[in-house]
C-alpha cells in the first residue's frame, strides 16, 4: 500500500507575512486529516518562517528547486544543503522551469542526484505539451523524461527498498488552465508508461513503491475523481494550494 501524498506548489506567490498567514489558516485543517503525507512548497524566502510554523506538526516542507552543486560561484542559486536545513522535499523538473529557465533532462538529472545525496526527497515532474499530446507522443515523451531524469541512479536507489522518490505526472496543457486531464487518461499514463519505465530501470518491486501523483488544475471539486484511481497516489497542487478551503478539501479527498 502506497501512502497518499499531496503537495502544494505555491510557485512565486506569498511574501513572508502572507506565507505565515496562509500557513496559520491551513495547519488546523491539515492536522485534522490522517493517513496522507501533506507537504507545503512555498518560495525560498518563506522557508525559514514556514519551517518554524510547521514544527511539531505532521506537515512536511519542500522547496521548488535547487542547484546541483553544493556551493560555489553560482550567483542567485540555492544549494541542496541550504534547502536541506529546512526541507524534506524538493520539486524538480517542473514544466515552468523547463519552459522558462532552460532546464533540460540532463540538468534535472543532476538535481535529482544532488537532492538524493542530501536526503531530500525529489518530487520529479514529468508531462507532455498539448502538441505532443495531440500528436499521440505522450508515451514516448514521458518515458524519455523518466529514463533521462533518473539516469544513473542505480547506486542511489536500492531496488526493493521503500522509494525515496515521488513522481508527479503533470500534462503541461492541464497546468493552470482549468482544463484537467481525465482521471482515466492520467491513470493510464501512470500504469502504461511511468510504472513500466520505473520497473525497467529499477525492478518491479521498486516501481510499486513509488508514489505517482497527478497535477494539473486539481480543485476541491475534482480531486476525489483522480484519487479514486488506484494508480494515482495523490496530487501536486498549484493554484488551489493557495486557497485554504480548496486545499483542505483536496487533502481530505486523498485520505
Ligand atoms: C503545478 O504547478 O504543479 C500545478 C499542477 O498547477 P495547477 O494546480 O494550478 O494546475
Amino acid at each position: 500500500m502506497r501512502k497518499p501524498f499531496v503537495a502544494g506548489n505555491w510557485k512565486m506567490n506569498k511574501t513572508v507575512a502572507e506565507s505565515r498567514h496562509l500557513v496559520s489558516e491551513l495547519v488546523p485543517g491539515l492536522q485534522a486529516i490522517d493517513g496522507v503525507d501533506k507537504v507545503l512548497c512555498p518560495p525560498f524566502t518563506s522557508l525559514l518562517a514556514v519551517a518554524a510554523l510547521l514544527e511539531g506538526t505532521d506537515i512536511g516542507l519542500g522547496a521548488q528547486n535547487i542547484h546541483w552543486e553544493t556551493a560555489g560561484a553560482f550567483t542567485g542559486e540555492i544549494s541542496p544543503p541550504m534547502v536541506a536545513e529546512y526541507c524534506q522535499y524538493v520539486i524538480l523538473g517542473h514544466s515552468e522551469r523547463r519552459a522558462y529557465f532552460g532546464e533540460t533532462d540532463e540538468t534535472v538529472n543532476r538535481k535529482i542526484k544532488a537532492a538524493l545525496a542530501h536526503d531530500l526527497t525529489p518530487i520529479l515532474c514529468v508531462g507532455e505539451t498539448l502538441e505532443e499530446n495531440e500528436a499521440e507522443r505522450t508515451k514516448e515523451v514521458i518515458s524519455r523524461q523518466v529514463r533521462e531524469d533518473l539516469y544513473g541512479l542505480e547506486g542511489m536507489i536500492e531496488p526493493g527498498n521503500e522509494s525515496p522518490l515521488v513522481i508527479a505526472y503533470e500534462p503541461i496543457w492541464a497546468i493552470g488552465t482549468g482544463m484537467a486531464a481525465t482521471a482515466d487518461g492520467a491513470a493510464a499514463v501512470v500504469s502504461d508508461v511511468i510504472r513500466p519505465t520505473l520497473s525497467d530501470l529499477f525492478g518491479e518491486a521498486f516501481a510499486q513503491t513509488v508514489r505517482v501523483l497527478y497535477g494539473g488544475s486539481v480543485k476541491g471539486g475534482n480531486a476525489a475523481e483522480f484519487f479514486s484511481q488506484p494508480e494515482i497516489d495523490g496530487g501536486l497542487i498549484g493554484g488551489a494550494s493557495l486557497k485554504v478551503a480548496d486545499f483542505i478539501e483536496i487533502v481530505q479527498a486523498a485520505s
